[in-house]
């Protein structure tokens, strides 16, 4: 073997030779080290003879992925992959986008999470103890990459609408840092998955032998809030250009870190303000079917939790940029929770509920409702199966011409109605969004596509436009911006078959028409770290890192 000068990738990774190589899947092309490279990095008979493209590659792995039948096993494979070979993974998964997507996110990686002691294999991520308050900057440096610019972190507490699953949600900032790198480019190397592990309240979890987290009960209180604000100045140290998005939170912390948090640093939360500009999009590019403006619309949202709000209060804010009044736009938004329509005076309303509490009767039934406010959308957000039953979609076909109904509780097994239900029950009518995806419907001899209201559209192209500017803060208006550029890509041709965002497969150019209009908010609003480029648009495509492995002799 020559004499090497290691180099360092195009990332500025520092390169590795032999078995380390073959083991560092940042680094790892497997039967794709051409044989010089072989020669030079100590790889010879390390590797079977053969030397295969990427192309090549890819093409085995797509085969072998098709030919398991369980869902949950594509993903165990595809995670494999991952650990082994990033360039290989980030290639099937771009070139499968729309077959990958429910098995990377919603909704195998639910199933994922509520296994994921079980089918514990190697670790990915920041697992940060709440026992280890005082030293998570020392573990935050454990990171072996300095570059980091988005983190992803959750403490478990509710992980889709399937609850508290502890530190067995890593699933999900592991999931959602995977789509950053598919759906915008943001290179591998610059993300980072982190689970805040405070405990859980599971105590199938706390019983359990396999469960791999503190086998405590949450913290919560004074200790738990200094235990985040350590995490978060901790980030600003060592990690300063990092985007910091807060998922799968509990409720009540999750309103009251993004109101601590949001004009102090870098942040935003997925679930709240990621949700609201997804469903804001669907919502004008419905319209567009529907007849009218946002302002005609009454919208009535069952489950009053983080999406709900989030959507509800990004829609209040398009109907005030339309012209209404702020108190005007609230009075177009109504929500229940579990314990009936929201309504003023009612009992231990939280401060996020209160500005949607109108003037009414309290109303405990959904369908009682509809009957009431006659909402021209309804919104479910309950993580309840079933919820909106046939007598509710009939009731909201029976008010309007072309009901808007978005049943968008995740996994699948949450939905509120399925896409099925909601044609059948509504005659082909209902202008319908899940938050999972549904397969296409032939009803009536028409073929609808129900689109899905996947938070996907939405913060890769976010995240991309936040690093591209180096923003400071993240803004409603960012939000906005990012709701109108997706729906401006709906063609005829979607809502011709009932969908009502542009298809999975045109994610890349999503991403960058996102994040050109959020880089876009942050040079105006005078958020950016660095002064903006003559052509921002190349600037963010020169940005997205597309899978392609690099030839490491001619790096060095
Ligand atoms: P959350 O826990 O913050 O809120 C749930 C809400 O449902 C609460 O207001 C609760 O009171 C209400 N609820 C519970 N039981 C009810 C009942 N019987 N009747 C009426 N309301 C009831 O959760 P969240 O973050 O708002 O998420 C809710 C669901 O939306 C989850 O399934 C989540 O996966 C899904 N979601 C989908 C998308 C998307 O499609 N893009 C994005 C975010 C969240």
């Amino acid at each position: 073997m020559q004499e090497l000068v290691l180099p360092t990738t195009e990332q500025g990774i520092q390169m590795a030779t032999g078995v380390a190589l073959l083991h560092d899947p940042l680094l790892n092309k497997g039967t794709a080290f051409s044989l010089a490279e072989r020669r030079a990095l100590g790889l010879q008979g390390l590797l079977p003879p053969a030397v295969e493209t990427l192309e090549e590659q890819a093409g085995r792995e797509i085969e072998n992925i098709r030919r398991l039948s369980k869902d949950i096993n594509k993903y165990t494979r595809l995670m494999g992959l991952h650990d082994t070979n990033e360039t290989l993974f980030y290639r099937v998964v771009r070139d499968n986008l729309e077959e990958i997507l429910p098995i990377i996110y919603t909704p195998t990686v639910g199933t994922a999470c509520q296994e994921f002691g079980r089918m514990f294999r190697r670790p990915r991520g920041l697992y940060i103890p709440i026992t280890d308050r005082g030293h998570v900057a020392q573990t935050l440096r454990n990171w072996p990459h300095r570059d980091v610019r988005v983190i992803v972190v959750t403490d478990g507490e509710r992980i889709l609408g399937l609850g508290d699953l502890g530190a067995s949600g890593m699933g999900i900032p592991v999931g959602k840092l995977s789509l950053y790198t598919a759906c915008s480019g943001i290179h591998p190397a610059q993300v980072l998955p982190v689970t805040l592990d405070v405990g859980t309240d599971n105590e199938a979890f706390l019983a359990d032998p396999h469960y791999l987290g503190l086998r405590t009960h949450r913290t919560r209180g004074e200790e738990y809030d200094a235990f985040v604000e350590e995490f978060v100045m901790a980030v600003q140290e060592n990690l300063p250009l990092a985007l910091i998005q807060f998922e799968d939170f509990g409720n009540a912390n999750a309103f009251r870190l993004l109101e601590k948090y949001r004009n102090r640093v870098c942040t935003f939360n997925d679930d709240i303000q990621g949700t609201a500009a997804t469903a804001t999009s669907g919502m004008i590019s419905s319209l567009r079917l529907v007849g009218g403006s946002l302002r005609d619309q009454k919208v009535l949202f069952y489950g009053a939790g983080e999406a709900a709000i989030g959507i509800a209060s990004l829609i209040v804010s398009a109907m005030v940029s339309e012209g209404a009044s702020l108190e005007e736009a609230r009075q177009h938004c109504w929500l229940m929770d579990r314990n009936g329509l929201i309504v003023k005076g009612r009992d231990r309303l939280t401060e996020h509920k209160a500005p949607f509490a109108h003037d009414h009767e309290p109303i405990t039934d959904l369908q009682t409702a509809i009957q009431e406010l006659k909402p021209t959308a309804l919104i479910g957000a309950c993580a309840i199966r079933g919820a909106f039953t046939e007598p509710i979609v009939r009731e909201m076909a029976r008010i309007n011409e072309r009901p808007i109904v978005m049943a968008l509780s995740n996994p699948t097994s949450k939905a509120e109605c399925t896409a099925e239900q909601a044609y059948k029950w509504s005659d082909g009518r209902a202008v319908y969004t899940s938050g999972s995806p549904f397969p296409p419907v032939d009803f009536g001899g028409k073929v609808y596509v129900p689109g899905q209201g996947n938070n996907a559209y939405i913060f890769p192209g976010l995240g991309l436009g936040i690093v591209a500017s180096q923003a400071r803060r993240v803004t409603d208006k960012m939000f906005f911006t990012a709701a109108k550029a997706l729906a401006s890509l709906v063609q005829e041709s979607d809502l011709a078959l009932g969908r009502v965002y542009p298809p999975v497969s045109k994610i890349w150019e999503i991403s960058a028409t996102v994040a050109e209009g959020v880089a876009e908010v942050a040079f105006q609003d005078g958020l950016a770290r660095i002064d903006r480029p003559d052509d921002l648009k190349a600037l963010i495509r020169s940005m997205m890192w597309d899978p392609q492995y690099q030839d490491y002799l001619s790096a060095r």
